[in-house]
Parts: structure tokens; C-alpha cells; sequence
């Protein structure tokens, strides 16, 4: 049952996209919607609110409200959040929120990485079946956005910043990717990290699927909770219901009957691409998208921008923009999917980690290391000798040498292993700006 909330006080803690479509949605059901942000965030949007937001000022005053509604950016441990827990007012999240209005089965996705790609390869399957198919959450449109609209399904990423605050939440399939440490900045540790996680399938329907990477230990947390079927996807790993094959995938839901798909998409290259196609086509499968569906989907898939993604191929040359690749794991996995001689374009505000297990994955194909941003001089330094490095400063020098030097049958590949904020807004501007110096090349 949906919770009535008209003429209730409800707070919206923090003003980015979730929390203004928390706000929408709020207004609509004629809560009397008040918000803050103790940035200060744009406040266009907020049209449906009680009185003017307080933005800019450090806390949040949580009294008085029947409910608090939590953006993915504001941890329950904020003392005023944690004070309203304990007052007894209730406190959700966003997608909690959205979640009691949705009646449409949903499949929930999460882990460290992939989360993005595989969300959006999936709804692509859904909707190459002529579902009517709602895909966000985390990436694009948040999910308050879908209440009202007239969904077969959802295909939602869910972070684990989302995870921590659902309680209502009923997911049909849950998938998990993996979990590396990450966001050790708020959490206690990996298992503090995991159990937000598991949250998504502690709450998983008995009827669903709980699709799961059979190589990564921390499936087992999320297997231990759930009482839906388990659908294991590996690599390597004998024997799980979906895995490579010659030329491409199989997806084994029933004993005895493997399904055959091929994977020839330049958008899903590499064995973490692999990985996600796997979990997408389970996790479709597992909700009857017949397998032609599937198959056009994984053909016709475009990629995100800023993963991988292939800008142009000019005089034999391919250009590639791996910008969202923000630390060394990540850029690690883009120099795995990419074999054969590379310019490196790379650097901005490290993040402390080492360089040097790049060193495998550059030694004796890198035709020069095109070095950019605060970090450049330790990077060349921690992987002196891979290659020739050439400390150019800036991403537009960078694109204009390896525009000069490189030569038909290698790859330029900008995959920072950094992030961009000294010199960009964010990861994405820098990826704009490399497409459009690439573009105009
Ligand atoms: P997320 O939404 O979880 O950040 P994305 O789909 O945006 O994930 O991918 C972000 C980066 O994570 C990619 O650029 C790639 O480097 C890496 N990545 C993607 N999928 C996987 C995977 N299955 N395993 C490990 N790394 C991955």
C-alpha cells in the first residue's frame, strides 16, 4: 500500500537531480515539500517546494518533519540524519521513495563497476522485445521520475549510497557485479560496503532471480540473504548459467537448454564487457525477453559515452574516449581490451594509488606516454621505461602529438587513471573536450 502523504511535512535532504525529482514527486502527492543542501546547488526545478530551500548553510534541521527523503549524496551518518533515525521519523531514500508507487517488476543492478553499461545494455534488450521499458536510477533519470509512467519493467542501477536507504523496495532480479573497495571514505570497510549492497537482495521477490558474478567472494553475502533462484555468470569459472563461448555467449536458465548468442560489438569489447553482457542477458532472460531480443540488443548496443568509447577511425588510427576511467583499476581494465600498439594519453589529480601494475599492460607496445595534469610527472616516473613519455601538460597537446606520430593500426587512447578536477569540471567535460579535438582533427 502506498503511504499517504498529503499534507505531510517532508524534507528533501539535498537538491542534485535525485533530490528535486524527489521534490516532483512529493509535490505531486501534496506533501508539503521543504529542502535543503548544504552546497549550493541550481536550484531551477524546485518549483513544487513549501517555502524557499535552505542552501549553503552546514546542517540540516530535521524536526518537525513526518518524513526525511535522503539524495544517494547524504549519508545516514550525518549527525542531523542520524538524529531523526533516532527520533523515530522516518528516513528513506529516494528510490525507497519512488519505489512505493511502482508496480512493474524491476531489475535492480549493482557493484563497483559496470553498473552503468550493464544497466543500459539490459534495458536495450527489453526494449529491442517492444517492452515498455523505464531505464535508470543512479545513471540518467532518477527513479522518482518514473513514477506515472506505464512500465512493462525497470532497469535501475542502484549504488550502494542508493542501497543504504530502501527498506520497501522489491526488486523481481537483483544483479551483482563485483565489489573492490571503494568509497572507503564512507564506509567502515568492504563488509560495511557489501551490506549496503546486500540490501538490494535481502529484498529480492522469492519468484525473481539473483544474478551473480560466480568469481567475486562477496557473491556469497549476497547469495546467503536471498531466497530468489541464483543465476551465476563467470569467465572462467566451469559450469555457471551464463559464460563465454566460441564467438561470443551462453545463457543456461534451464538445465539443458544453453542458449548460443554471439558478441561481435565494438561498444562491448574486452572480458569486463563480456562480463556485463552476461549479467544483462541473464537478468533479461530471467524476465522472459525472448532471445532474439537479447541478441539484437548486444548487436546494436552504442555504448555510453566516455567508456571505451570509439570516436573515430582516421588514416588507420582509432581514437578512443575512456575519460570516466578515474583510477589505475580502471585503466587497467580499458589497456586489457585493447591490445596492440597505444599512445597513452593519461594524467590529471591522482588518487594516490601506485602506477606501476600498469607496467604489464604498457610494457613494449606503448609508442609514448602522453602525460597531462597534476600527476603527469609521477606517472611518468613510476613507469619510466614502458615507452617514450612526453610530460605535454594539456589534453589539447596531447591530441596534437599523438595526431602527428601515430600511424595507421595503432590506438589513441585517452584513459586518465586520474580525475580531471584540476584542470575539468568533471570526468565527462574532459571526455567532450577529447571528442571534440578528435573530431576537428
Ligand atoms: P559504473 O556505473 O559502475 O561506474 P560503468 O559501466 O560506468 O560502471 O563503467 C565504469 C568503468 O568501470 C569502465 O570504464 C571500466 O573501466 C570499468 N568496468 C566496467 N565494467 C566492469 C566490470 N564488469 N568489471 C570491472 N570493471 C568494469
Amino acid at each position: 500500500m502506498t503511504p499517504a502523504l498529503e499534507g505531510k511535512n517532508a524534507l528533501v535532504l539535498g537538491l542534485g537531480r535525485s533530490g528535486k525529482a524527489a521534490v516532483r514527486l512529493l509535490a505531486r502527492e501534496r506533501a508539503r515539500v521543504f529542502g535543503a543542501d548544504e552546497g549550493r546547488p541550481d536550484l531551477a526545478g524546485l518549483e513544487g517546494l513549501a517555502a524557499p530551500a535552505r542552501v549553503g548553510e552546514a546542517g540540516f534541521a530535521t524536526e518537525g518533519h513526518d518524513l526525511v527523503v535522503l539524495s544517494p549524496g547524504v549519508p545516514r551518518a550525518h549527525p542531523d540524519v542520524a538524529r531523526a533515525v533516532a527520533q523515530g521519523t522516518p528516513v528513506v531514500g529516494e528510490v525507497e521513495l519512488a519505489s512505493w508507487f511502482l508496480d512493474a517488476p524491476i531489475v535492480g543492478i549493482t557493484g563497483t563497476n559496470g553498473k552503468s553499461t550493464t544497466t543500459a545494455l539490459c534495458g536495450e534488450m527489453f526494449r529491442a522485445a517492444g517492452r515498455k521499458v523505464f531505464v535508470g536510477g543512479n545513471l540518467g533519470t532518477p527513479l522518482c521520475d518514473a513514477v506515472g509512467g506505464r512500465w512493462d519493467a525497470l532497469v535501475v542501477e542502484l549504488s550502494s549510497f542508493q542501497l543504504e536507504s530502501v527498506d520497501r523496495l522489491r526488486c523481481r532480479v537483483g544483479a551483482f557485479l563485483n565489489l573492490t573497495p571503494d568509497h572507503l571514505d564512507r564506509y567502515a570497510g568492504a563488509a560495511d560496503y557489501a551490506a549496503a549492497k546486500a540490501r538490494l537482495f535481502e529484498r529480492l521477490e522469492a519468484s525473481g532471480a539473483a544474478v551473480l558474478n560466480g568469481e567475486d567472494p562477496w557473491s556469497e553475502r549476497m547469495a546467503a540473504v536471498t531466497k530468489a533462484r541464483r543465476l551465476d555468470f563467470a569467465l572462467e569459472l566451469p559450469g555457471a548459467a551464463g559464460r563465454p563461448a566460441e564467438g561470443g555467449l551462453e545463457l543456461e536458465l534451464e538445465a539443458g537448454r544453453p542458449e548460443r548468442y554471439r558478441l561481435r560489438n565494438p561498444a562491448l569489447r574486452g572480458a569486463h564487457n563480456l562480463a556485463n553482457a552476461l549479467a544483462a542477458g541473464l537478468a533479461a532472460r530471467a524476465l522472459d525477453v525472448p532471445p532474439d531480443a537479447v541478441q539484437r540488443a548486444l548487436d546494436g548496443f552504442a555504448g555510453l559515452p566516455h567508456r571505451l568509447e570509439r570516436i573515430r577511425v582516421r588514416d588507420g588510427v582509432e581514437w578512443i574516449n575512456d575519460s570516466k576511467a578515474t583510477n589505475v583499476d580502471s585503466t587497467a581494465v580499458a589497456l586489457r581490451a585493447i591490445p596492440g600498439p597505444i599512445w597513452w594519453i593519461a594524467g590529471g589529480r591522482g588518487k594516490g594509488a601506485p602506477y606501476a601494475p600498469l607496467r604489464p599492460l604498457l610494457d613494449g607496445r606503448a609508442k609514448g606516454l602522453l602525460l597531462v595534469g597534476e600527476d603527469a610527472e609521477r606517472i611518468g616516473r613510476e613507469l619510466a621505461g614502458v615507452g617514450p613519455v612526453a610530460p605535454v601538460g594539456t589534453l589539447e597537446a596531447a591530441v596534437r602529438e599523438a595526431a602527428s606520430r601515430a600511424r595507421s593500426g595503432e590506438t589513441v587512447l585517452l584513459s586518465p587513471a586520474c580525475a580531471s578536477y584540476d584542470q575539468f569540471q568533471n570526468y565527462a567535460e574532459r571526455g567532450d573536450r577529447f571528442r571534440q579535438l578528435v573530431t576537428e582533427l
